[in-house]
């Protein structure tokens, strides 16, 4: 199970063999969005960018443990989020800002468990193991089961069905509660418990049409799954969005359904790491306008510059 793009496979081997400019290269790909990102959670710039710089530091520490299991950005943000998480000991570290508005500083057990829950997964020196050691059988599960739910969230996607999209989203990457979800998007909550049960039963259908065999170990009662499923959401980013798609939505050039559900994982569900991209891309694009105002004064006034 391999998350990583041909572009991120590629510059891991180039860093793994002592490549330098591969180094540069990733650093000065990934450096702004996690600046973004720890600057949300900390007052001080400086102390952002000091965990960023342990963040890499950790990166490469571990880099021969890394096994590809999440993206190389998940990967970052990962270790950041636990970074942030130790400095700041009892600040609010939701992966979105909805469950830091809905449940934060409030005991919730779910939501303290959420915000944790990818931790566990990378310890603060991600060297020893991205995860815990697994035996083979929970290996099989978690793939068929991230498989499943890739194929579930790709489905709403194509038939453009955002709103029960959103209905799972909010369920398992937000880990809210039916009735809050039901409220956010004016459902009834019967509705929501509806679209959450079929969901459960596409995966399961999902699992068996690609594992027989295993299908047969699922029970009807998927509720354990549900633990397991909010895990490999958050810690994978099901939902999250391309970068590209991010940008799109900066230039406005999306079209309805998805421009309405890309404003719904950045400003409603407030997601973190989304957001830390947004701002990174508004910051670029910014220093582009600057540059390319730059180029053109340059190139406007130079010949001036000279003359007698
Ligand atoms: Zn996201």
């Amino acid at each position: 199970m391999s998350d990583l793009s041909e572009a991120d496979r590629f510059l891991l081997e180039q860093i793994r063999s002592g490549n330098a400019d591969g180094w540069a290269q990733l650093v000065s790909r990934y450096q702004g969005r996690l600046v973004s990102f720890a600057r949300t959670k900390l007052r001080q710039s400086a102390d952002a960018e000091d965990l960023v710089q342990d963040t890499f530091l950790a990166f490469l520490k571990g880099l021969q443990g890394f096994r590809g299991e999440a993206s190389i950005e998940t990967y970052l943000f990962t270790i950041l989020r636990r970074k942030i998480i130790n400095w700041g000991r009892g600040k609010k570290a939701g992966l979105c800002l909805l469950q830091d508005v809905m449940y934060g500083g409030k005991g919730g057990d779910t939501v303290e468990q959420a915000a944790d829950a990818p931790e566990q997964l990378a310890a603060d020196e991600p060297t020893a193991s991205w995860y815990a050691r697994r035996d083979e059988a929970q290996d099989l599960q978690r793939s068929a089961l991230t498989s499943a739910l890739r194929g579930l969230i790709e489905r709403f996607k194509s038939s453009g069905n955002f709103r029960d999209l959103q209905v799972v989203e909010l369920l398992f990457y937000s880990q809210l509660r039916n009735k809050d979800a039901a409220e956010i998007l004016s459902l009834d909550e019967k509705h929501v418990g509806l679209i959450k049960h079929r969901c459960l039963k596409e995966i399961r259908e999902r699992i068996g049409q690609a594992h027989p065999l295993h299908a047969s170990a699922l029970s009807e009662d998927f509720e354990p799954y549900d633990a397991l499923i909010t895990e490999i959401w958050q810690t994978q980013r099901l939902s999250c969005l391309k970068r590209s798609t991010i940008g799109a939505h900066l230039l406005g050039s999306l079209d309805d359904p998805w421009q309405e559900y890309v404003t719904f994982h950045l400003e409603r569900l407030g997601c973190t790491f989304c957001q830390a991209n947004l701002e990174d891309l508004r910051r670029q694009t910014a220093d582009d306008t600057s540059r390319t105002l730059r180029d053109r004064i340059m190139e406007s006034t130079v010949g001036f510059l000279s003359r007698p």
